[in-house]
């Protein structure tokens, strides 16, 4: 057992955080996000994390995904650059490109030769990731795999993920003594997902309080994979990247329900609000 230091994760402290728009920036100095992730039946994940990121701040956003996305994606977000591999998943994971920051896991599914590819991948980047879904759980699966990843990786599980991820806990307590352990076992932020979303960096435990309910549907948690690998591209140093993502992401929600209801709120909306979250911190 450890000392807990609790944050809250209000507007004071994403404000801290908050890296404003300089007025000679250009593409090239607001980041280029690369975000590796999708499947046949599942690239909608990868679109929807893909334009979160470019409108979260980042200069350039460039899409790897399986042929059968290259139309989709292109006809969904003409901004995007797109690299295919695989027809109907990723086999091997191989770019020129020199991202700031990269994402791994919206949409990729589990198939052997994808499990393959992100071993292979996860050997040679050395470059600042976030970890989400799929190529999370398979992670799970293999834990040696942890010691390949960069210092100060942020890892995106929902409640599902992270027990595969941590194993069982028996209570509020002893999950938080678990979180702690495994961020400072490899070096990871824990970006840990729920109604009230938990940023975890070794001994600092940082708890959002925006959001609500209306987040509970389908690719939400896609959008804040592509909104915390925007900012990391941006510059921000990756605990606040991970603070400032959660904060905002679930701020579209909060500023939504006042003019929409949050039922009808989907995942395409949280983009749709980002603009007005954003003036909601600054
Ligand atoms: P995922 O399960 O990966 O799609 O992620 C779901 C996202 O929605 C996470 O960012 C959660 O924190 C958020 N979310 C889901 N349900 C709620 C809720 N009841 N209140 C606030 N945020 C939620
Ligand atoms: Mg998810």
């Amino acid at each position: 057992t450890t000392t807990s230091h609790y944050h809250l994760i209000d507007r004071a402290e994403a404000l801290k955080r908050y890296k404003p728009l300089l007025p000679y920036a250009h593409k090239g100095t607001q980041g280029h996000v690369l975000i590796i992730g999708g499947s046949y039946g599942k690239i909608g994940a990868v679109c929807l994390s893909t334009k979160a990121a470019l409108k979260t701040g980042c200069g350039l956003v460039t899409a790897y995904i399986p042929e059968c996305g290259y139309e989709i994606m292109q006809s969904y977000f003409p901004e995007a650059m797109v690299l295919t591999d695989g027809e109907r998943e990723i086999e091997k994971i191989d770019y020129d490109i020199k991202p700031n920051a990269i994402s791994i896991g919206v949409g990729i599914g589990q198939n052997p030769k994808t499990q393959k590819a992100l071993h292979n991948f996860l050997k040679k980047n050395t470059i600042p990731l976030v970890i989400d879904a799929d190529a999370l759980n398979m992670i799970s699966g293999n834990k040696d795999w942890l010691t390949l990843i960069p210092q100060n990786t942020i890892v995106t599980p929902h409640p599902k993920e992270l027990e595969r991820l941590l194993g069982n806990w028996e209570d509020d307590f002893d999950k938080l003594e678990k979180l702690k352990s495994f961020s400072k076992k490899h070096n990871v932020i824990i970006v840990a997902k729920d109604a009230r979303t938990l940023v975890v960096q070794r001994d600092d435990v940082y708890i959002n309080t925006s959001g609500n309910a209306a987040l509970a549907t389908g690719g939400s948690g896609d959008v804040l994979a592509g909104i915390i690998t925007s900012l990391l591209a941006q510059g921000y140093a990756p605990v606040s990247a991970a603070i400032f993502g959660v904060y905002l992401h679930g701020l579209t929600a909060d500023v939504a329900v006042k003019e929409i209801s949050g039922q009808s709120f989907i995942a395409s909306d949280i983009i749709k609000y980002l603009s007005k979250a954003y003036n909601n911190i600054v």
